[in-house]
């Protein structure tokens, strides 16, 4: 395989561009020249197409968001779309691509792949929650924004005694609200994943304060509804006072944790080799500090779950 396509797509991941790097400085050592496509598939549809090399990628690997732009595609989830998006990658001469994202991301790509296109997905997004992979890039960096958010907001909680509800992203998935809450030493996590007990959270409320504890934190996966509901819900039974912090998107940006640099060039650059060596179908993943190849079949048909040990040892620890 001579020449090989890239895209970023679905919503962007702190460490995309780390990763974008690898596929363009492992593929010129393995003698493929690259194609950075705009805007996910809708680049592709539109054959907005730029040659990278090693110096268009330099100076990137510290930078969030992703130098390709990233984009939801409409256009893409039509089978004219995607005939057209194959049809401008073919004329551009790009023989395989490696599709950067979501599951959402893998779900295109595997449409790609069942239509003798090949494809590689490397898993990027915060909400970790790709199963056949331990991590995704920009988990570690979003972790690390949300509990510097709440090491703040607890500092604040402590003056002012007061409870704290934080609200954490990760779409329909728990992963980013249990390790930060859990790295945050919040009190209560509430997550989509397990039912929520509002009795268990006003028993550690009221045992906080018998113990003379006047501040809380409570972390909130947003798949879990509302922190504003949360509050009210507390409000209704206990009559204390609580804030709401909806952390949002400054959890999507900033510079990538050196894990999150480390893990997009390993992962980034096995993609490369695989595709070069004319493997398809597949997800580049991390499982026990190893680098592994997954069907995207199953990866798609998986779903992750959450630890069941580290999620009773938050609630263990926090009280
Ligand atoms: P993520 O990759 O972060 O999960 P999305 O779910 O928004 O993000 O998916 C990104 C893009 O992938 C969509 O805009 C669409 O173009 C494409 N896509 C998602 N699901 C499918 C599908 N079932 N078939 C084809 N393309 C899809």
């Amino acid at each position: 395989m001579k020449t090989i396509g890239v895209l970023t797509s679905g919503g962007d991941a702190p460490g995309m561009n780390a990763a974008i790097r690898a596929v363009v400085r492992k593929a010129q050592k393995l003698g493929a020249e690259v194609i950075g496509v705009a805007r996910g598939y809708a680049g592709l549809i539109q054959g907005d197409f730029r040659r990278l090399t090693s110096s268009t990628v330099a100076d990137t690997i510290h930078r969030g968001g992703t130098i390709l732009l990233t984009a939801r595609s409409e256009e893409f989830l039509t089978e004219a779309g995607r005939a057209r998006a194959l049809e401008n990658a073919r004329r551009e001469g790009m023989e395989g691509l490696i599709v950067i994202g979501g599951d959402g991301s893998f779900r295109g790509a595997l449409h790609l792949h069942k239509k003798g296109f090949p494809v590689i997905g490397v898993p990027a997004t915060i909400d970790n929650d790709i199963p056949g992979t331990d991590y995704a890039i920009g988990f570690d960096t979003a972790l690390n924004t949300a509990v510097e958010a709440i090491n703040k907001i607890r500092d604040t909680a402590t003056s002012h005694e007061r409870i704290f509800i934080i609200e954490v992203m990760g779409r329909g998935s728990g992963q980013l609200a249990l390790a930060a809450g859990l790295a945050g030493g919040a009190e209560s996590i509430l997550i989509p994943e397990r039912p929520i007990d509002y009795d268990e959270i006003v028993n550690r409320l009221e045992k906080g304060r018998k113990r003379g504890k006047l501040h809380s934190i409570i972390v909130v996966a947003e798949g879990v509804g509302s922190a504003l509901e949360v509050s009210k819900e507390i409000a209704r039974r206990t009559a204390l006072e609580s804030r709401v912090t909806i952390l949002g998107h400054i959890q999507r940006g900033g510079n990538p944790t050196a894990f999150d640099r480390i893990l997009a060039s390993r992962l980034g650059a096995r993609a490369v080799e695989l595709l070069v060596s004319g493997i398809s179908g597949k997800m580049v993943g991390i499982r026990e500090n190893r680098i592994v190849d997954v069907d995207l079949e199953e990866v798609l048909a998986g779903k992750k779950d959450i630890d069941q040990e580290v999620y009773e040892l938050a609630n263990d620890l926090a009280l």
